[in-house]
């Protein structure tokens, strides 16, 4: 078959080429074989005329001597390659310079090829093309990857809007279970349902708010106000909120806290990871089971645990768990509905806290979740919370 540029229009015909070259005949040249390979073509004199036409000619390959005066040509490769998107310039470099070590400075200068003059058009106009070849292929990967990211943003944004159209309805079904609850023709077999179905909703409802904290954080962060926080007046009414889901599967919650105690912390975003843990400890832990939280100064600041008596994690999924969506598999049929969020979003809020989350085990049974916050500022005059008198209590 004959490939010629006579016989089939080529997907490189027409391109722009950029000749750099101080010497007049070898431009001529150069123009004379690519005009014959069907190229358009300017030519510049210089390096500094050379970066001149990047932005009025826009070359889509460079052919570019190394030998110049003034500006050499390494040096003119260097300063594309750090312009916007000069990394995607095509460049060989053309050069009669006989020292070894050439072709490695040649390389550093990040240029694309290199050729010994006297340049011989076959060779010229193969290498040309290989290039642009190149060039297209990674210009529809990239194209390919932008639409691939266009469409992802997408999904997330349209996943986020029903995600947080879901919030409304499930609020007014929480309402809805705390009123027939509140009844009292309701029969004790009723109450236990609705209880069970009131826990679920507060799950769900955790689930949510996870979904768009993380979705909102992976966007702009996470936005925090903290303040000091006086743990031992204030672990006990976060205990509260878990009361009735520890009641409904007879789980006994509790917590211990080292006296005055405060730490410094976003308290809304410290109150959902401490629940997240919270729930999970009372989904993955038998009926009848203790969990508890237990605060403690350290040298660099504050260390939360909640601690459980379930069946743990295992050694090797210890880290992982801490991605997104990430579920311990279990055996058969998983009883426990979850989005594998939680642990991510816990994640997320030690993290913008400067501190750390991890798991361990909680000896002889049952999980560890650790919260390492770096020091709370001293408590000042005024502040809301006065640490309770009783730095330990429980809650059945
Ligand atoms: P979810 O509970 O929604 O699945 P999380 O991110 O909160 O998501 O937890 C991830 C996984 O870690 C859970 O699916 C579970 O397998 C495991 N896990 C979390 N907390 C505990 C715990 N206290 N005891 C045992 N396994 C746990």
């Amino acid at each position: 078959m004959n490939d010629g540029p006579l016989f089939f229009r080529r997907a490189d015909h027409g391109a722009r080429i950029l000749v750099v070259d101080d010497d007049a005949l070898a431009r001529r040249s150069l123009r004379a074989m690519l005009e014959r390979g069907y190229y358009q073509v300017e030519t510049a004199e210089g390096g500094e005329k050379a970066l001149e036409l990047l932005s009025t000619y826009k070359p889509e390959l460079v052919l570019l001597d190394i030998q110049m005066p003034h500006m050499d040509g390494l040096e003119v490769c260097r300063r594309i390659r750090d312009l916007p998107n000069g990394e995607l310039l095509p460049i060989i470099f053309l050069t009669g310079d006989e020292r070894p070590d050439i072709h490695a400075q040649a390389l550093r200068a990040k240029g694309d090829d290199f050729l010994r003059k006297p340049v011989l058009s076959p060779e010229l106009i193969v290498r040309i093309r290989s290039l642009m070849r190149l060039k297209r292929l990674q210009a529809e990967v990239q194209a390919e990857r932008d639409n691939l990211l266009d469409l992802q943003k997408q999904r997330e944004q349209l996943f986020e809007f029903i995600v947080h159209d879901l919030k409304n309805p499930l609020s007014a079904i929480q309402v809805g279970l705390e009123l027939m609850d509140e009844r009292d023709e309701t029969s004790p077999t009723s109450k236990a349902q609705l209880r069970r179905l009131r826990d679920t909703a507060h799950t769900m409802g955790r689930m949510i708010q996870n979904i768009l904290d993380i979705g909102r954080a992976e966007q702009v962060g996470l936005d925090l106000h903290k303040s000091s926080i006086p743990l031992s007046a204030w672990l006990p009414s976060l205990l509260k909120e878990m009361e009735s889901q520890a009641k409904s599967r007879s789980h006994i919650l509790s917590w211990d806290c080292d006296p005055d105690l405060h730490i410094e912390a976003d308290q809304e975003f410290l109150r959902r990871l401490l629940l997240n843990l919270l729930d999970n400890a009372l989904k993955y832990s038998p009926s009848g089971s203790r969990t508890w939280i237990e605060a403690q100064k350290t040298e660099s600041g504050v260390r939360l645990e909640v601690r459980d008596e379930g069946h743990g994690i295992p050694e090797e999924m210890r880290d992982q768990i801490f991605g997104k969506f990430v579920r311990v598999k279990k055996e058969g049929h998983d009883p426990h509905f979850g989005s594998g969020l939680g642990l991510a979003f816990c994640q997320l809020v030690a993290e913008a806290h400067e501190g750390r989350i991890w798991v361990e085990d909680n000896l002889p049974k049952g999980s560890a979740f650790v919260l390492e916050l770096p020091k709370a500022r001293p408590a000042r005059h005024g502040e809301s919370g006065e640490a309770a008198d009783e730095p330990t209590g429980g809650l059945a």
